[in-house]
């Protein structure tokens, strides 16, 4: 019988944010796949795990997949994790999962924490319909055209960025898509967990902590 890919949740900041069905997973694979090796090992330890660990990341994800894939038509169990939430977020994953099911590996997910959903749910922006970008384009020119882009979406809107980033993007996205409501919000489920809300104009006029993780939502283009 061929093995199946589970595609593993982990915590985004707080170590306690683990399922026990992903703590039973883990445990119980052939091999887990995970970005960095020392990011995943210290959460492993935490939990008593000492499964076999193989890095897998944007650098050797080619090389690896037909690994994996022998792997799993020998009958083996894997478990991908990437370094914080879920794999295939703005992470490695989405390659392998599609080579799998095309050779229709069964691909089974163990949900936990994303940060797109622990931002839109405690947002106070509308959560019915929404969409994810993930961290806009390095590029000036690109980012400030998915900008452009997205200046008319109507639902509410999901990006990622990173710490060095945060204020340019900010003051880019209220320069091209208008002063609105916004959930600035930073270092989720860990200690200095900060959820900034209000007009972006003012955000950005009263400051913020620049450190950290950041997810921004924005509430969508209000045609009114
Ligand atoms: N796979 C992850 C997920 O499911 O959310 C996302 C990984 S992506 C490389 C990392 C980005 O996610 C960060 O730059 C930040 O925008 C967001 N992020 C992850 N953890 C976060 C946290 N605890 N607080 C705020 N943002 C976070």
């Amino acid at each position: 019988m061929a093995g199946k890919l589970f595609v593993v949740a982990t915590p985004i900041g707080n170590i306690k944010d683990i399922t026990l069905r992903a703590l039973e997973t883990l445990k119980e694979v052939d091999l887990i796949l995970c970005e960095d090796t020392r990011r995943t090992r210290p959460l492993l330890s935490h939990y008593g795990i000492s499964n076999e660990l193989l890095s897998y990341n944007e650098h050797n994800e080619r090389e690896r997949i037909p690994y994996v894939l022998e792997m799993l038509e020998q009958g083996h169990d894997v478990a991908l994790v990437s370094d914080a939430g879920t794999p295939g977020i703005s992470d490695p994953g989405y390659r392998l999962v599609r080579e799998a099911r095309l050779r229709d590996f069964e691909v089974v997910s163990i949900p936990g924490p994303s940060a797109i959903i622990a931002a839109l749910s405690i947002s106070g922006l509308p959560t019915d319909r929404f969409v994810f970008e993930g961290f806009l384009p390095r590029k000036k020119s690109r980012r400030l055209k998915r900008l452009e882009f997205l200046k008319k979406e109507d639902r509410t809107i999901i990006i990622y960025e990173s710490v060095h980033r945060i204020e340019r993007t900010l003051h880019e996205i209220l320069e091209i898509m208008g002063d609105r409501e916004v959930a600035l919000c930073r270092e989720l489920t860990k200690v200095h967990e900060e959820v900034k809300f209000g007009m972006l104009s003012e955000i950005i006029k009263k400051g913020f902590t620049k450190k950290g993780e950041f997810v921004i939502v924005l509430r969508g283009y209000d045609e009114s």
